[in-house]
Formats: C-alpha cells, sequence, structure tokens
C-alpha cells in the first residue's frame, strides 16, 4: 500500500500546532504496518534548512509558476519538498507575514500543492505512484477534487479534518485563478456563504473523510460546532468517520525525553520532581515541591478557552497552586496573562512564544495541565500530559472528552480516573474542577499518584489508529489500471510524457463570476478568511 501524505506543515521540520505532530508521527506509525508512505509538504526555508541531502525527482509548471520536487529522508519521513521559492521562500509562519497577517495569495500557494499532489496521483513521480492520497486541512483541500478533475485513473482520496474553524475561505471571483470550473461553486460543491471554502472541497470531492476524535465527529454534524458545514458533514455520513489521534512515543516520552533535565518512568518518579524544580526555575517561581504546579501550552486563541481560566486564577492561586503558562496569539490574552504574571510574583509564570524544549520540561515539571477549550478536535497536549503524569483539567468537548475519564467518585473507586473533566465550558465548572484537583493534591496524595499512574498507563501512541486508517485505506475500491509505461505489458512502453496534464486546464471561457452573498443566508462568523 502507497500512501501520500499531503500537508502544509510536518514535525519536525515545520510546525505552528498539532497538525505537524499529527503529519510527523502518523506516516511512522503505518510504515511499522508496512505501508510506504511519503509526506508532501511546501519547501519552506524551515523545511530547506532542515532536510540534508535532497535528490531532484522532478520539474513541473504549475499554476503559472516553475517548481521543482525535491526528494529527501528526515526523521524517518519520506519527504518530498514543493521547491517553489515565488510561493514558499519566504519569511515568517507558513501562513502568516512576520507582522502576523496573512499571505494575501496563500490560496494560490496551496492550491499549488494540491495541484502537485494530483499530479502524483494520477501520473506518480520517480517511479512511484500512491494508491491513495490522504489530504490534510483546508491547504491541502483542493487535492481531492483536482483529482476528480483528472481524464485518468488515479490514487484514491482520504480527507481529515484537524480543525473546523480554519476552512480557507477564498473570494469566489478568484475560481478562475484556481482553477475551478463555475459549475462546482453550488452549495453541493464547494460554495460557502457566497464564497469559495477549500475545506469544504476537501469533505466534498474525497472518497472518504475523517475527522480526528469520535466526539469531534459527532460535534461536526451540529450547528453548533459544524461552522456552517454541518450538513456538508452530514451528507457524507456513511464515508466519515472519527480516528483519534496519538503521539510519537519517540519524541514523547518521559523515559527517554533528551529534552529534560531528568528523565522518569511509573517505576521511578523521582526525575519528575527534579523536572517541577527546573521549571519552577524556568518561570521564576518559589520553587517549591508542596505547591501543585498547573500548566499550560497553547496557542492564545478563543478556541482554547484561557480568557476563563484568567477568570479562575484568583482561586487557583489562593488555594495553594501555582500557573505556568507557555503561548501566544490574541494580544489581549498576552498582555492580561503578563499582568497576572506580575499581579503574582513567585506563584504565576508565563512565557510568550513558541519554544519547543520549554513545553517538554513543562509538561514533564508540572503536577497538571489545563485546557478549558470550547472546542477541540482532538487535542494532543493532554495526550502528552498523560503520558508525563501530569493530570489534564479538560473541557468535555472532542479529543478531550474522549481521552481523560474524569476522577469522580465512580471512577475512583473503580481506580480508573486519568484527570478532571467539566462541563458545560464556563468558569464556574472550570473553578469547580481546579478546586477539586487541589483539595486531592493536598488531601489525598495516595489518590493523586494512582491517578497519576492510571494516566501514565494509558495507550495514547499511534499504533491502534494507524491500524484504522490503515483499514480504510484498503476498504477503498482499487484504483483504475495503471498508465502504460507502468503496467508495461501490451507493449505499450510509451507513457505520457513526463509533463502530459491530465488535470485540464481552467475553463478559459468561463469570466470569474461576480458573486453576491447568498440572500438567505445568515452570516457566519466561521467565515473567517484564514486562506
Ligand atoms: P492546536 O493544534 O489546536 O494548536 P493541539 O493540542 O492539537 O492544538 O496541538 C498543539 C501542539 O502545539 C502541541 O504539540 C503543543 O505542545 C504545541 N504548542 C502549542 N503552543 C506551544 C508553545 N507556545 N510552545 C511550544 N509548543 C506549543
Amino acid at each position: 500500500m502507497r500512501v501520500l501524505f499531503v500537508a502544509s506543515e510536518c514535525f519536525p521540520l515545520v510546525k505552528t500546532g498539532g497538525l505537524a505532530d499529527v503529519v510527523g508521527a502518523l506516516p511512522l506509525a503505518l510504515s511499522r504496518l508496512g505501508t510506504d508512505v511519503r509526506v508532501l509538504l511546501p519547501n519552506y526555508p524551515q523545511v530547506a534548512g532542515s532536510l540534508g541531502r535532497t535528490r531532484v525527482i522532478g520539474r513541473f509548471r504549475e499554476r503559472g509558476g516553475e517548481v521543482t520536487l525535491l526528494s529527501a529522508t528526515a526523521g524517518g519521513l519520506n519527504v518530498i519538498a514543493l521547491d517553489a521559492p515565488h510561493l514558499f521562500d519566504r519569511p515568517g509562519t507558513p501562513y502568516n507575514t512576520p507582522e502576523g497577517q496573512d499571505w494575501p495569495d496563500n490560496h494560490v500557494r496551496f492550491a499549488t500543492l494540491a495541484g502537485i499532489a494530483a499530479r502524483i496521483a494520477c501520473e506518480g513521480v520517480d517511479g512511484w505512484r500512491p494508491d491513495v492520497v490522504h489530504a490534510h486541512d483546508w491547504q491541502a483541500g483542493l487535492t481531492p477534487f483536482y483529482i476528480r478533475l483528472a481524464t485518468v485513473p488515479c490514487a484514491r482520496t482520504v480527507f481529515t479534518i484537524h480543525n473546523m474553524a480554519y476552512q480557507g475561505v477564498v473570494p469566489a471571483t478568484e475560481l478562475d485563478t484556481l482553477g475551478i470550473p463555475s459549475r462546482f461553486y453550488t452549495a453541493d460543491g464547494m460554495e460557502y456563504w457566497g464564497a469559495l471554502s477549500l475545506l469544504k472541497s476537501g469533505i466534498v470531492y474525497s472518497d472518504r473523510v475523517t475527522t480526528v476524535s469520535p466526539t469531534y465527529a459527532q460535534e461536526l454534524r451540529t450547528g453548533e460546532f459544524g461552522m456552517g458545514l454541518e450538513g456538508t458533514v452530514s451528507a457524507r455520513a456513511a464515508d466519515f468517520s472519527g480516528i483519534l489521534n496519538g503521539i510519537d512515543d519517540n519524541v514523547w516520552n518521559p523515559r527517554t525525553d533528551k529534552l529534560l533535565p531528568a528523565t522518569y518512568s511509573t517505576k521511578d518518579m523521582d526525575g519528575k520532581a527534579a523536572n517541577k524544580a527546573a521549571l519552577q526555575a524556568a518561570f521564576g517561581l518559589e520553587v517549591n515541591p508542596t505547591r501543585p504546579v498547573f500548566a499550560v501550552i497553547s496557542r492564545l486563541a478563543y478556541q482554547k478557552g484561557l480568557d476563563i481560566l484568567l477568570a479562575v486564577l484568583p482561586e487557583l492561586i489562593e488555594r495553594g497552586g501555582q500557573l505556568v503558562l507557555l503561548g501566544s496569539g490574541d494580544p489581549d490574552l498576552q498582555r492580561a496573562y503578563m499582568d497576572a504574571a506580575a499581579g503574582h510574583p513567585g506563584r504565576v509564570g508565563v512565557r510568550i512564544g513558541y519554544d519547543e524544549p520549554l513545553s517538554h520540561l513543562a509538561q514533564a515539571g508540572a503536577d497538571a495541565i489545563i485546557i478549558p477549550s470550547r472546542f477541540e478536535p482532538c487535542g494532543l497536549t493532554q495526550l502528552y500530559a498523560l503520558r508525563y503524569g501530569t493530570l489534564p483539567i479538560v473541557a468535555r468537548t472532542g479529543g478531550l472528552a474522549d481521552t481523560v475519564i474524569d476522577a469522580n467518585d465512580a471512577a475512583l473507586a473503580r481506580n480508573i480516573g486519568t484527570g478532571f473533566v467539566f462541563y458545560p465550558v464556563n468558569a464556574d465548572r472550570l473553578r469547580f474542577a481546579v478546586e477539586r484537583a487541589i483539595a486531592l493534591w493536598y488531601g489525598a496524595p495516595d489518590v493523586w499518584q494512582r491517578l497519576r499512574a492510571n494516566a501514565m498507563a494509558q495507550p495514547v501512541g499511534w499504533r491502534a489508529s494507524a491500524e484504522r486508517y490503515l483499514e480504510l485505506y484498503r476498504s477503498l475500491p482499487a484504483r483504475g489500471p495503471e498508465p502504460a509505461k507502468e503496467a508495461g505489458k501490451n507493449g505499450a512502453a510509451k507513457s505520457a510524457p513526463a509533463k502530459a496534464t491530465v488535470i485540464p486546464a481552467p475553463e478559459k471561457a468561463a469570466p470569474p463570476r461576480k458573486v453576491a452573498p447568498a440572500k438567505s443566508r445568515k452570516r457566519s462568523t466561521a467565515a473567517k478568511n484564514d486562506a
């Protein structure tokens, strides 16, 4: 089974969030099950700087520009880097200028990625043709669509929604630029509130759709979480499933983690105490083993509910706790947490920014992690926390609900609790959860230790989920016959020339449509132009 992953991030080459962790780890887990996976991603400066030796395996013209495909291996991954300096050799993050603005041509940048993925799906590259193309999030959302446009048999497609809140919304006037014939601009196609949604394209045109936890898969069918695409998701119900993310045991393992001052395991927890002291020192907190340290490692975005935590901070401190926060994002929240640190010296420590090694220290050194997300497709930080014996305090939503067992009386009686779960997502319920945690910390340290042992014993690796993905790939009908060159049977050794276009050119005759917002629809706050 040959699978091409298509994504905009991949750990350890380039990461802004959980997507990168998944795209970096799942291929390795699939390889261990005998799958031949390659990961196609843009050759941003971060990627170019991390890839060692590369080999040119293809040159194409795509969306009007010259692009080169480079093959390399990195951390056990087989990578195909899309080298297109006019699109990707830029400072800033994969999506933003150094000033934090979206690049205005993001839709063209990622349509180029999708277009190249479709070529590989249909023509192959370097003598390799995938059976399945697995595209991730809106950045790869046009991949299944371009494959549908092809005039030859191509790989089958799976599309994974990592977060419905980011949809890649593009003005409808860009149809032609993206090579989308106007007949696909419909409510059943990729039209979204009078614009185009690249995420919707992935949902509508792929053979199978997945998201990253069973609960989020249910939530996406509701108006509360579906962000206007609940109908689209429901229409694909027969082909839609939730498969929980896992963690990369080689990167996130307290027994072997080289980023920690001290390693530890369930059998010998001394190292955790050493990490706690190092964490308290690193954040300028009173170094005191008896105080419960709560951690937050997060983007500071509305989704993550960290405004709610601010309201609970006074009680957390009053009852003896400490807080460390590592994150960046919303300027108002950054300021509010900086103010909190200034107002509670020795008790609240804040680091604004993105710091991978510090995130490992926080996971290992804290006693509990707080994740008050309003929605959370899967969430990875609670999985790392479980593995590191750091009890998660989480909102009951999405993957958080699927992975943390609340230490209520029933769970305590059966000794199966792994953390604290609260609902609904508001300050009162979060306060209650934090108070329960602090009461256990001070009042029943033996119970805390049992919860910690339960947490560390949870199977949070990738194996079970990788098996489910493989099952899904295998359930897809086989693609059509190989092109003549690869079949090599009927004496038809002449394949189409390497540059043959199997994806039809944009409909030149169709002028860009002028589109008025659909009158019958309310404006969706989710129609954020994140493309
Ligand atoms: P999301 O993808 O929505 O941001 P996830 O929980 O799925 O949330 O994944 C977040 C990933 O990003 C985790 O690997 C987490 O450790 C990491 N992360 C988030 N903020 C920071 C930060 N400020 N510094 C280092 N790592 C961070």
